[in-house]
């Protein structure tokens, strides 16, 4: 099957650190989007939450510049690495220890339409800042969520797919 330029371009969101120096691509819709409002997250936004796109590491094409990683502390202890462009060190995108580097978060900040992509989860409301109100409509957890309880069976699909691809 293939599908119309309309469906890609509907699905393709294009986005950049705040120098310009790196653009990129997600090449398609991301897998889940996680706003997280964990205590990390509120300090290394410096706001009071993260947006964050899930969406398959081979799909984030890199289209100008080389975002360097930079190892950051992160809430699980893991560890996360953090892609930022070189020059005006905008956080792009994250690799955590429990996705691998085969998943990536994109800071849908980034996007250069953000409106496009909405949470589907809220997460670690537990330390949520008190005047934000989620709206009712929204999935929400006190802390983390288990993944086949909420996932779209055709994203699972995707991550079941990444997960038994050969290593490049
Ligand atoms: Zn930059
Ligand atoms: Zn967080």
């Amino acid at each position: 099957m293939c599908s119309t330029a309309s469906q890609q371009a509907e699905t393709t969101y294009y986005g950049g650190c705040a120098c310009g120096s790196v653009r990129f691509r997600m090449e398609s819709a991301p897998l889940y989007v996680h706003c997280c409002h964990c205590r990390w997250c509120q300090r290394e936004t410096g706001a009071s939450f993260a947006l964050n796109a899930l969406i398959e590491s081979e799909r984030v094409r890199v289209l100008a510049g080389a975002p360097e990683v930079t190892a950051t502390p992160s809430n699980s202890g893991k560890g996360q690495d953090i892609w930022r462009c070189p020059r005006c060190r905008v956080a792009l995108w994250s690799n955590y220890a429990g996705f691998g580097d085969k998943v990536s978060f994109v800071r849908v900040g980034t996007l250069d339409e953000p409106d496009r992509i909405s949470p589907d989860i809220h997460i670690f409301t537990e330390s949520k800042q008190p005047w934000l109100v989620i709206p009712e409509d929204h999935s929400s957890v006190e802390r983390y969520y288990d993944l086949k309880q909420y996932w779209p069976d055709s994203s699972r699909e995707r991550l079941r797919q990444l997960h038994s691809a050969p290593e490049s």
